[in-house]
């Protein structure tokens, strides 16, 4: 570990240099429509035999040259084939499509961007509404836009960071707005302004019956859909959002350890957590466990105050290598956090929301040693807090984890069926002994089939109202996955 002089310390954290942040996350895989030429109309022939009277929606078959692309998600662990998928442009599209499954007895999954943790997005021999060409934004009035859920986060950030506005959500370019949206979406601004769910401002809706319905209508609905509206009772074609101006520029500050045992990782989360809960709303932090190197991430776009210089020391102190970025025009910053590559293999999901140390304490190194010990594995936690905990926000949204300043994640990713394997087992046993500790809480966005309990691990006690909600708006569980809410 290395200690710094203040005076160094100071020269270093207004240096130059921009590293890229260890992101698993592609810029051109997941929902991107592939060119024309690789387009056929579908014809009697091709369409299945199930398919006897076709609506006006287009709906692609397994012999469509575009059938695999419009499938796949981000996750190349999830292999699923629907019997159709409903390429959809229009909230009518969309409704047609429902009403034509439920006439045929159809299962309904919807996909905006496919980076759903365990492929919900997609089903089995049921209809995929895909909405990736419904990614239109447009600009209303008082800074408003209306968004179409296929819209993915790096076309928001181009057409929104221009005129100098800002929506808080994800980093990751490919993830899609409704997906992130409807399960909460947490990122950089998140501590300053609050969740991406917290600025949906309306949102159209079509049911588990076809029929389209305005969120304007329907106060509970609008609150189910902030952070309980994944797949669950309905299909969102549109949502307007409030943004905020945006700030110009953005500084990152990267620290880094390696070799580390478990012990060693284990007291840096610690002081980790002790630091970043004082750092100011503009500041947002993530502490990645990538085998036995650590990174830790911290990016501001507040002042460069002495308090926040203070808070970098005392982390760098502990850690072996320390570096700043300079401070970058917004639109650029960001790109360095859009993520790497093409689809891939992997088993993520949320690992436990936390308030500090002591709610780790009981089992962290246990966990975090088998971390270091398997390869393919990272353990992260980024901070929350700050507008997140808003208590207006807590009453309008049925996101039910407020109260916490972490939410955790554990990382997978493996190339051959051993490595699967391995991983597999690591990851289990890490939410195993975060269960045992009595973590029950996790985030809908980063879901598992592991978790058992998945109703209240994910929704609280917001559960039954979101059983209310589906009852008045899809009762015979058109729309559904292993893990949407139940009728009841
Ligand atoms: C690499 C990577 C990086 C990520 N980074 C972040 C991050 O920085 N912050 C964060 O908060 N989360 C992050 N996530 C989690 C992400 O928010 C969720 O995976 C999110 O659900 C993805 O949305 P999507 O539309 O891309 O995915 P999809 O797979 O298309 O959808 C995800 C879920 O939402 C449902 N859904 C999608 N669209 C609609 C709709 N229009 N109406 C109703 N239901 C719908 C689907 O049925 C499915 O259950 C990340 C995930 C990955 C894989």
């Amino acid at each position: 570990m290395k200690k710094y002089s203040r005076k160094q310390f100071i020269q270093m954290s207004a240096g130059t240099g921009v590293a890229l942040w260890l992101a698993a996350c592609g810029v051109d895989g997941g929902n991107e429509e592939k060119g024309s030429d690789t387009k056929t109309e579908p014809t009697p022939a091709n369409v299945p035999d199930k398919v006897v009277d076709k609506p006006a929606v287009e709906l692609i078959d397994k012999n469509d040259v575009r059938y695999d692309a419009l499938r796949k998600g981000f996750n190349t662990r999830i292999d699923k084939k629907p019997l159709i998928i409903a390429l959809c442009k229009t909230t009518e599209d969309v409704a047609e499509a429902v009403r034509y499954a439920k006439a045929k007895g159809l299962p309904v999954a919807v996909k905006s961007g496919g980076h759903c943790m365990e492929g919900y997005s997609c089903n089995d021999d049921g209809m995929v509404i895909n909405l990736s060409m419904m990614n239109k934004i447009e600009w209303l009035e008082d800074g408003k836009i209306k968004a179409g859920p296929g819209c993915l986060l790096s076309h928001v950030y181009d057409e929104i960071l221009p005129k100098g506005v800002i929506l808080p959500a994800g980093s990751c370019a490919t993830v899609a707005l409704g997906g992130l949206t409807l399960g909460g979406g947490y990122g950089i601004f998140s501590r300053k302004h609050g969740l991406t769910c917290d600025h949906l401002l309306e949102a159209t809706m079509v049911d588990g019956n076809g029929n389209i319905v305005s969120a304007k209508d329907d106060e509970e609905l609008l609150w189910a859909l902030r952070g309980g509206g994944t797949g669950n009772f309905g299909i969102v074609t549109e949502m307007v959002y409030r943004t905020h101006e945006a700030p110009k520029t953005l500084q990152a500050h990267y620290l880094k350890a390696r070799k580390l045992d478990a012990e060693r990782a284990a007291s840096i989360l610690q002081k980790w957590m002790e630091v970043t809960a004082k750092l100011p709303a503009e500041c947002f932090s993530g502490y990645v466990l990538n085998g036995s190197t650590l990174n830790i991430l911290i990016t501001n776009y507040g002042e460069h105050s002495v308090a926040f210089q203070g808070l970098l020391k005392e982390l760098a102190d502990v850690m072996d290598q320390f570096r700043s970025s300079s401070r970058g025009d917004l639109q650029h910053m960001l790109r360095n956090y859009y993520g790497v590559g093409k689809p891939l293999y992997f088993r993520n999901s949320s690992a436990g929301f936390f308030n500090g140390y002591a709610d780790v304490e009981p089992f962290i190194k246990e966990a975090l040693a088998k971390v270091v010990a398997t390869p393919g594995m990272i353990y992260q936690v980024n901070t929350l807090g700050g507008k997140v905990r808003d208590a207006a926000a807590e009453k309008g949204s049925c996101f039910p984890h407020r109260g916490y300043e972490f939410v955790s994640e554990i990382q997978a990713y493996s190339t051959t069926p051993t490595q699967h394997e391995r991983t597999a087992v690591c990851t289990t046993e890490v939410l195993r002994l975060t269960k045992q500790s009595g973590i029950n809480t996790q985030y809908v966005n980063y879901c598992s089939a592991e978790f058992e309990d998945w109703e209240h691990a994910y929704y609280g006690e917001n559960y039954k109202r979101l059983q209310a909600i589906k009852k008045k708006y899809d009762a015979d569980d058109v729309i559904r996955h292993p893990q949407s809410v139940r009728v009841g």
